[in-house]
């Protein structure tokens, strides 16, 4: 293996104790940090992140509650769920876990959500600070990826990033996060014409497209920072992420494993946007 591997585990555990020392702070003030999770239906996938999700806080500090709907939750009985976690001076951070059942309005939900408690950072007003460089609250799956891009060293002024996906939860603001970092930033999607031109300029590589083994290593630059979003579960049940792990990290200089990457981190970035939540909230 040439790549140098970035250890979304490593870093988190890192990551994890400065936050668990941030929220004994708050302690000492007389804070006791709580994160709500709204859980509809029973997406099994979701039932396990939502359950990394308590680990995490657990392992900080932080109180986890998890509310559990039943799939045929009408909107009206969300909304008022979310309004009731607004008001409660108990809970610094919402979050609702996504997908919600089709039936549902997942904006709406979202809109409903505090922008102070969005620890998710979905909020269209979060999400328009991001776009005008304003200090709001940063996405936790781009955020996460970010901090693994910076922790390679690699000076990012002037680099070419590419980021492939263009979803509003990671694509759009990783590209907006990597814009902010002075590199010049190429969006791709499923209309993306020559897909292969643009990844192999690619100094900075975000996948995030939700297929397996999608990157292949022709399509990347020698030594370039391959950052791997994905989470795609194969038949035989291993996870696998965007990128063709085996191959690729003979050509990338740096590479993020799946599991135990990008994943790992953007838990982590929750608790720590959990933190800072409470820490405005206290001035
Ligand atoms: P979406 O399905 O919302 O977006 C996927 C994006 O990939 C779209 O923009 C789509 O383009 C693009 N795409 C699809 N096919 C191609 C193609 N052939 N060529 C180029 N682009 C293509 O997914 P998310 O952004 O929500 O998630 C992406 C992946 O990341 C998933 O595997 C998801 O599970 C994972 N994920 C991981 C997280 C983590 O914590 N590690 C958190 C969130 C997501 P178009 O817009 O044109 O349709």
């Amino acid at each position: 293996m040439s790549a140098q591997l970035l250890d979304g585990k490593l870093m988190s555990d890192a990551l994890r104790a400065e936050i668990a020392q941030r929220v004994a702070a708050l302690k000492e003030k007389g804070v006791h940090l709580g994160l709500a999770v709204i859980l509809v239906g029973e997406d099994p996938a979701s039932q396990i992140y939502v359950r990394n999700k308590g680990i995490g806080c657990e392992q900080v500090g932080i109180h986890s509650v998890t509310i559990r709907m039943p799939e045929n939750t009408t909107q009206q009985e969300l909304e008022a769920q979310i309004r009731a976690l607004n008001a409660d001076d108990s809970i610094h951070g919402i979050l609702v876990q996504l997908p919600l059942p089709k039936h549902l309005d997942e904006a709406a939900a979202l809109a409903v959500i505090v922008p102070e408690k969005d620890v998710d950072g979905f909020h269209i007003q979060n999400a328009g600070k991001l776009m005008n460089g304003l200090t709001g609250v940063v996405a936790c799956t781009p955020k996460g990826a970010l901090e693994m891009i910076r922790r390679t060293g690699v000076n990012l002024s002037g680099k070419e990033a590419v980021v492939v996906g263009r979803s509003n939860i990671v694509g759009k603001p990783m590209a907006m996060l990597l814009l902010q970092q002075n590199c010049t930033v190429t969006m791709c999607h499923s209309r993306t014409a020559d897909l292969a031109a643009h990844t192999r300029r690619a100094d900075v590589l975000v996948a995030a497209v939700g297929k397996a083994h999608f990157i292949t290593a022709d399509m990347v630059k020698p030594g370039a920072i391959v950052i791997d979003v994905g989470i795609n579960r194969l038949e035989n049940g291993k996870v696998v992420g965007d990128v063709d792990f085996e191959n690729v990290k003979e050509v990338a200089g740096f590479i993020t494993p799946v599991p135990g990457g990008v994943g790992r981190m953007t838990i982590t970035m929750l608790l720590e946007n959990t933190v800072e939540a409470a820490e405005k909230l206290l001035g």
